[in-house]
């Protein structure tokens, strides 16, 4: 069965706590309550503006202090030739309901979008990259084929590769199932041989989580694969029929006018909540006494260190900035404090080329780690993938999005450099160079009328083999401290719908604890 995140059900705001929101001019005027529980929320992700604004509906006074100058962490946008593009997230899972029923809250609907259904095409190594290059076959979870038989699976890995790949149905599941914890390199690998790997999970993987099967803990990346290879006695059965219970249709969505809306939908929320917002306000230090919490602030807006203090505290940034933060009120989480994540630079290129109206290659492409004639590890032809921004370029106009940071077993870390230390120049004429070739269509410096290159850092954590235990330990530790809760992409795991689901769930948890005291 795929992963179907039960949405929390919000309390009711706790009588006890006066509601924030604004009262009716002609309302009778209420006898003065005792003062809301107050709030801080430590940054201004996804996670921390959604927790913000849950605990806010639920009559606490919030802070929101977020380091950067900008609300929404990866769910960013910037401007390139005139137009605003998503700088990080453009879309969203719609396997669970999380993040459409948050959109529908903000008065969003209306906006949700599906992409072209053409899909992305994959690249493959070959002498000829052209011929090397086909659709990504599209009946696969994370590029594992549900018919390592089907044509185009053959195409992708030849007829070896297949063979090998079939034997899948005739392997006993052996200990794979029963394990405690496993890599998802090593489930596909044992199942299905190293060329569904290589050549279908790695580039799929790779695009998604910028990780490496063999880093990646199966459970947390694929969950409920494991339990339906064990039913189904075969990796193949198993993707079969978790894709036959996944709803119909695209497994993304986006919003037209790009996910910058949903931030600006959030803030725009918390401020009608009565929420505080700080930008520019990095949190250096975090106290903790009986009477609740004490945050200490530097930043542009508080050149001089600056306290703000609260009944509660959520910690809603990366992990390793958490692990710090709390280092002396739950040291349990140095042990489990996550690695920083890869680097990955995204080069935005705004390009006049009407022979890219065809889209040659889909919605985009993703590509193989041994192809030698490209650097990025994937393609995003953003004007193909999504309507409204074609309708806002028009014809012969499109926005490529490729990005780089190849994912990396740890061995590899040592010998590859992160593509974040490459200059922009330099990032730029590879983005071109890559493009040209992905694309079948020659780019050059003078189609160019606008670019980019933004460095995501430590963004992406890795849920690496071991991750479910690591995040319960997180938690178990976090719960022994009342007034506290920590959230964001390094527990709840890498997207929007995972943070989505896991903050409200974590949150709607917190304003029960407090409802009790
Ligand atoms: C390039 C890219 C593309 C992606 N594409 C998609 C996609 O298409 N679909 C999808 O579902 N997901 C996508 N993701 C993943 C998704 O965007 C993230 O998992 C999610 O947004 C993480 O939210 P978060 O709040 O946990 O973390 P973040 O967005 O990282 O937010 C954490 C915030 O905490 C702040 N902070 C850190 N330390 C401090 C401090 N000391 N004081 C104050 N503030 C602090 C940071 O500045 C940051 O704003 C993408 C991610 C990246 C990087």
């Amino acid at each position: 069965m795929p992963h179907r995140p039960v949405l929390p059900h919000l309390p009711a705001a706790l009588s006890h706590f006066p509601a924030a929101r604004k009262t009716a001019p002609d309302a009778v005027p209420e006898v003065p309550g005792p003062a809301p529980k107050t709030a801080v929320v430590v940054g201004g992700g996804m996670s921390g503006l959604i927790a913000a604004r849950d605990l806010a509906r639920s009559g606490l006074s919030v802070t929101l202090l977020e380091a950067g100058p900008d609300l929404g962490g990866c769910v960013g946008a910037h401007s390139v030739a005139g137009l605003t593009l998503d700088s990080g997230a453009e879309s969203f899972a719609t396997r669970s309901r999380a993040v459409p029923d948050l959109i529908e809250e903000l008065g969003l609907g209306h906006a949700v979008v599906q992409p072209n259904r053409d899909g992305a095409w994959l690249q493959l190594a070959g002498e000829d990259t052209a011929a090397s290059a086909q659709r990504m076959p599209q009946t696969g979870l994370l590029g594992i084929p549900a018919d390592p038989r089907a044509p185009e699976i053959v195409q992708a890995i030849g007829r070896t590769g297949s063979a090998r790949a079939a034997l899948d149905k005739v392997l006993p599941v052996g200990s794979l199932a029963r394990r405690e914890t496993v890599s998802l390199g090593e489930v596909v690998r044992t199942r299905m041989g190293d060329a569904v790997l290589r050549r279908l999970v790695a580039p799929v993987v790779g695009g998604v989580y910028s990780s490496d099967p063999d880093v990646l803990d199966a459970d947390s990346v694929a969950p409920g694969l494991r339990a339906a290879l064990a039913e189904h006695g075969s990796l193949a059965g198993a993707v079969a029929s978790m894709r036959a219970a996944a709803p119909a249709g695209s497994a993304v969505a986006g919003l037209a006018g790009g996910m910058g809306r949903l931030t600006r939908a959030l803030e725009e929320d918390l401020l009608a909540l009565g929420v505080r917002i700080r930008t520019g306000a990095a949190v250096t230090a975090v106290g903790h006494s009986g009477s609740g919490w004490t945050v200490s602030i530097a930043g542009d807006e508080a050149p001089e260190a600056e306290t703000v203090t609260a009944d509660t505290l959520v910690m809603a940034t990366d992990g390793p900035s958490a692990a710090v933060l709390l280092a002396d009120t739950v040291p349990e989480l140095a042990a489990a404090r996550p690695g920083p994540g890869p680097g990955v630079a995204l080069v935005t290129l705004v390009v006049d080329q009407p022979d890219l109206d065809a889209h040659p290659r889909g919605t985009g492409v993703l590509v193989a780690a041994d192809v030698d004639a490209v650097d990025a590890k994937a393609l995003t032809h953003a004007t193909a993938k999504w309507q409204w921004l074609a309708d806002s370029t028009g014809p012969g106009t499109h926005v490529l999005r490729l990005s780089y940071g190849r994912a990396l077993s740890a061995a590899d870390t040592a010998v590859q450099p992160s593509p974040v230390g490459r200059d922009d120049e330099d990032l730029f004429a590879q983005a071109l160079a890559d493009a040209s070739v992905l694309l079948q269509v020659p780019l050059g410096v003078d189609d160019v009328v606008g670019w980019d290159v933004v460095r995501w850092v430590g963004a992406l954590p890795s849920a690496a083999v071991g991750h479910r235990e690591r995040v319960a330990a997180v938690r178990a530790a976090v719960d022994k401290t009342a007034g506290l809760e920590v959230v964001g992409a390094w527990l709840a795991g890498t997207g929007l719908a995972a943070v989505t689901a896991d903050t409200r769930t974590r949150i709607a948890g917190l304003v029960e604890q407090l409802g009790r005291q």
